[in-house]
Order: C-alpha cells, then sequence, then structure tokens
C-alpha cells in the first residue's frame, strides 16, 4: 500500500490518548471512525474533541470552518467491525493489559482487509508480545504518541521483530503527513526510548520527594525553569556538547554514585493508587484540585503547549 492509497483510519478506545489520535487524522484529512466500548464514552470522546480543536481554532491554528469540518470527518461507533471494515490503517489505544491488546490484535486481524496496517500506541509493551498471533506480523507496528496526542510533536514509531521496512516506511510518512515528528525506533525494547529517560527521571523525582528534600511544587518548578526550559529547543546530547564533555564527565562521576538506582516502583505511588490518588482523574493526586481547577489547568496547559509548538516546530514544518 501506498500513503496515497490510505483514506480511511480507525482508532479503537477513544479515552485520554485515542481521542487526541483520532482528532489528529482527522484534522489531517482523513476520514476517522473511533470505536469503544459505550455510546456514553464516545460521546465524550467526541465532546473532547471538539472542546480541542475549540482550543486550536482559538489559538488560530485551524479555521472556524475546519472545527466542523474535521468533526464531519469522524463517526463514532460501539461496533469493531464497522469501524474497522474499510479502514486502511488501524490504532488501538486501549488498557495497558497485554491480554487485552492480545484479544484485540486477533479480532483486528479477522475483521480488518489484508492491506490493513494495525498499530498499538502502547507505552510499554512490546508489539511482538501481543501481535504474534495475527497473520500479518509484516504489517503490525507500534506509534507512541504522548499526552495531550493532539499537541505533542514526537510519535515514537517501533519496528516489531516482523515488521516490514515497508510498513515503517509508510507509516512515518503518514505521521509526518499530520503533521508529526515521527521518530524511529530500530529495536523493540521495553518502554522504547522516550519513557526509558522519562522513567529514569521520574524515579529520581519520587526519591527526593519521599525524603523531604523539596516541596512538590518547589520540584516541579525546579524542573520547568531549568533543564525543562531548555529540552524543548535543545535534546540532552546537544545540551552536553554545550556544556562541555570534561564537565558532564565529573559531575557523572560525583553524582551516579549517590543518585537512586531504586528497582521497585516508588512505594508512596502505590500507596496513591490503592487510594485512589489517581490525579485528574479522580480529584486529587500529588496536588489536589477541583473540577473546575483541573478544566482550567487543561486550558492553559493546551494554550502554552500550542503557543510552543507553534514557535518551535508547526510553522518551521511548513516553510
Ligand atoms: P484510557 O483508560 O483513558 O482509555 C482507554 C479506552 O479504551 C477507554 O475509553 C476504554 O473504554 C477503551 N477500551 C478498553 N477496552 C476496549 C476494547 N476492547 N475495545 C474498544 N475500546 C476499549 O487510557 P489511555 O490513557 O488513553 O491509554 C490507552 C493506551 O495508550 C494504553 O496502552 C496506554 O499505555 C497508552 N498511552 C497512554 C499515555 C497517557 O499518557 N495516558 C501516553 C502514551 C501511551
Amino acid at each position: 500500500m501506498r500513503l496515497e492509497d490510505v483514506k480511511d483510519i480507525a482508532v479503537i478506545g477513544g479515552g485520554i490518548m485515542g481521542h487526541g489520535i483520532a482528532q489528529t487524522y482527522a484534522m489531517g484529512g482523513y476520514r476517522v471512525s473511533i470505536n469503544d466500548v459505550s455510546d456514553t464514552l464516545l460521546n465524550n470522546a467526541l465532546g473532547r474533541i471538539r472542546a480541542n480543536l475549540e482550543t486550536f481554532a482559538e489559538n488560530d491554528f485551524i479555521s472556524r470552518d475546519e472545527v466542523d469540518n474535521t468533526l464531519s470527518r469522524i463517526i463514532a461507533t460501539t461496533d469493531l467491525e464497522k469501524a474497522v471494515c474499510d479502514a486502511d490503517f488501524v490504532t488501538e489505544a486501549v488498557v495497558e493489559d497485554i491480554e487485552v491488546k492480545r484479544k484485540l490484535f486477533n479480532q483486528l486481524d479477522a475483521l480488518c482487509p489484508s492491506r490493513t496496517i494495525i498499530a498499538s500506541n502502547s507505552s510499554s509493551l512490546l508489539i511482538s508480545d501481543f501481535a504474534s498471533g495475527t497473520k500479518r506480523q509484516d504489517r503490525v507496528v507500534l506509534t507512541h504518541w504522548f499526552n495531550p496526542p493532539h499537541i505533542v510533536p514526537t510519535v515514537e514509531v517501533i519496528k516489531g521483530h516482523k515488521t516490514s521496512g515497508e510498513t515503517v516506511d509508510l507509516v512515518y510518512a503518514l505521521l509526518k503527513k499530520v503533521r508529526k515528528m515521527p521518530v524511529r525506533i530500530s529495536k523493540e525494547i521495553p518502554g522504547y526510548l522516550v519513557n526509558r529517560i522519562q522513567l529514569a527521571m521520574i524515579r529520581e523525582v519520587w526519591y527526593l520527594w519521599e525524603q523531604g528534600i523539596a516541596s512538590p511544587e518547589d520540584i516541579d518548578l525546579a524542573v520547568k525553569g531549568s533543564f525543562g526550559f531548555r529540552l524543548s529547543s535543545i535534546g540532552p546530547l546537544l545540551t552536553f556538547d554545550l556544556a562541555g564533555e570534561d564537565t558532564v564527565y565529573a559531575v557523572a562521576k560525583q553524582l551516579l554514585p549517590v543518585i537512586s538506582d531504586s528497582h521497585e516502583s516508588p512505594l508512596a505511588l502505590k500507596k496513591m493508587v490503592e487510594a485512589g490518588e489517581l490525579g485528574m482523574k479522580t480529584g486529587k493526586g500529588v496536588f489536589d484540585y477541583s473540577r473546575e481547577e483541573w478544566d482550567r489547568i487543561v486550558k492553559q496547559r493546551d494554550k502554552e503547549f500550542l503557543q510552543r509548538l507553534k514557535t518551535l516546530y508547526w510553522s518551521k514544518e511548513q516553510s
């Protein structure tokens, strides 16, 4: 299949990730069907997409007309067969559970046309471990998006053991076409690239918080205003070159022996999960906000992210 042959896309799971992924493909001009397990969840997904598109319009990313045009390219259905029977490309964004994904991949393999490429948005699992039952292992691939998926530019494209080069090239081109910044990961390893790096940082963040070294507010502020500030413009390896490798080496020699090397999930995090403190999902997490405050935070986050997207990538990529 060539890129120009891709017309219809299906997204399975319309939650935090699925709705934004569906929105991105619809903004790219594709007809998109979203599938989830209930009409209520699908209506939520469509409501979130409308709200996101309005934020895009308010920030001059798309015109007002494009809000309705994009929505008109999306259909929502609880019928999996209807969602995928004409799809050229399908991506799943259902719960992070290997058995759920294995079952879904087998169903998709049976329901999709033979040409269809099937992708997963798993954040930690290896596609070879749950797509091995399909008869199209050359046409399965991992496309790992980041939250909020309709804004964050990078998508990791991870090749499974049997994924063909053609599949990877086509999916890479598809993501470029919908204005993402795909990154090729040529070897399947757990966590791929970004989550391994991110988890290494999170381990130390939790350690510092548990030890009472700084308040959660100050930890967030310190990261935002230092390497967080730099990172959307220059990556960590270029940062080494700019700082000087001798300095980086001296700091690494000093600090690596003393920072956390724990192989356990943080105990405090486990306790929060057990207490139902799931952040925005339940209204209480590290920080404690009302529903209205969460909505305001997400709106403000999206506005700032969109401004950054425009300055750093969107306009450059158009020129
Ligand atoms: P979520 O819980 O918000 O959404 C999952 C959705 O899938 C739900 O609406 C659920 O009803 C639906 N679903 C479950 N089983 C289904 C099935 N068999 N058929 C159709 N729909 C089904 O989860 P999420 O955060 O969007 O995560 C989805 C996937 O994306 C996971 O694999 C996760 O690891 C990955 N991911 C999440 C993030 C993140 O920041 N949340 C980032 C990157 C990747």
